[in-house]
């Protein structure tokens, strides 16, 4: 096994690792994780590291972005396993900091993003985006590397970003990494691991009907009677609960009812209390 990457939790200890590195002339990228690494995460230190020099992976369960009733006691934390997976990477620190060194006693600032957070998982978890903006201005201000990447697989979070870094002209590229799945096509994510064999079983139908209303949209069928579908098929293959099947404008995550060139379709459906997100693009062929 090759050696566990260093471990850095304060702010100063990761400033002086960036300002050491960029005075050899190297260039930072940054992977923000909440941890329980799998192949997934691991994808975007693979693809980041194709742009800049020194990766850095941050582990922060970010109480923030939790809401009442959601897992934040019981999201999985295991940052022994995390390092010697990342130890396989190209990983050169790691910033795991605690709650107190992100949120110090009297911290009140917010970054709140009006617009494309009003609507799907804006709607479905109230505030969860305020969390997200919030923490990742804070770790792109703490690192200020060149380059951050977000995976595809959290659609509408990699938008709610490029968006504030926009707003506020925040001196970073943002890349986007594809979704990395599973074998039978079910995204990977730190909750798969909640689910029992048979929830498991039904999850790994979630990508199969996204697929299959993809290849009807793109064929000319109409959305609206697509989604209901594709939501009626999920219920009968033992989901419980749809939060929303949504064709949309892959930038402005608008509703669209007439797909002419390209959208994204995104969904929640949930199995034993397990929210799993998925999307997928949709090219209308010429
Ligand atoms: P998380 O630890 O769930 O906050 O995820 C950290 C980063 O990994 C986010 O940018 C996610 O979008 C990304 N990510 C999580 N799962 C996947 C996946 N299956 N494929 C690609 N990126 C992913």
């Amino acid at each position: 096994m090759n050696e566990l990457p260093r471990v850095v939790r304060t702010i100063t200890a990761l400033r002086q690792f960036v300002q050491a590195s960029r005075a050899e002339g190297k260039t930072i990228g940054l992977v923000p994780t909440m941890g329980a690494l799998h192949h997934g995460h691991l994808s975007l230190i693979t693809e980041i590291s194709k742009h800049v020099d020194l990766p850095i992976v941050s582990i922060f369960v970010n109480p923030t972005q939790f809401g009442e009733g959601e897992d934040f006691e019981t999201y999985p934390r295991e940052e022994q396993a995390d390092l010697e997976k990342l130890a396989e990477t190209d990983t050169v620190l790691v910033y795991a900091p605690d709650a107190r060194e992100m949120y110090p006693p009297g911290d009140s600032t917010t970054v709140s993003v009006g617009g494309i957070t009003g609507r799907l998982e804006g709607t479905a978890r109230p505030g969860h985006f305020d969390g997200v903006a919030t923490v990742v201005s804070k770790l792109l201000l703490q690192c200020q590397p060149d380059a951050a990447i977000f995976g595809e697989k959290d659609y509408q979070q990699l938008a709610v970003i490029r968006q504030f870094v926009r707003d506020l002209t925040v001196p970073v590229d943002i890349l986007g990494g594809p979704i990395i799945r599973e074998t039978d096509g079910l995204a990977a994510s730190s909750r798969n691991a909640y689910l029992s064999e048979a929830g498991r079983k039904v999850a790994g139908q979630l990508n199969v009907i996204l697929a299959r209303l993809v290849a009807e949209v793109a064929a000319g069928s109409s959305v609206k009677h697509a989604e209901q579908t594709a939501t009626d098929t999920l219920l009968a293959a033992g989901f419980h609960a749809v939060d929303y099947v949504a064709v949309v404008d892959p930038a402005t995550l608008e509703p669209v009812t007439v797909v002419n060139r390209s959208a994204r379709v995104l969904t929640v459906a949930r199995i034993e209390g397990v929210r799993l997100l998925d999307n997928m693009a949709i090219e209308v062929p010429r």
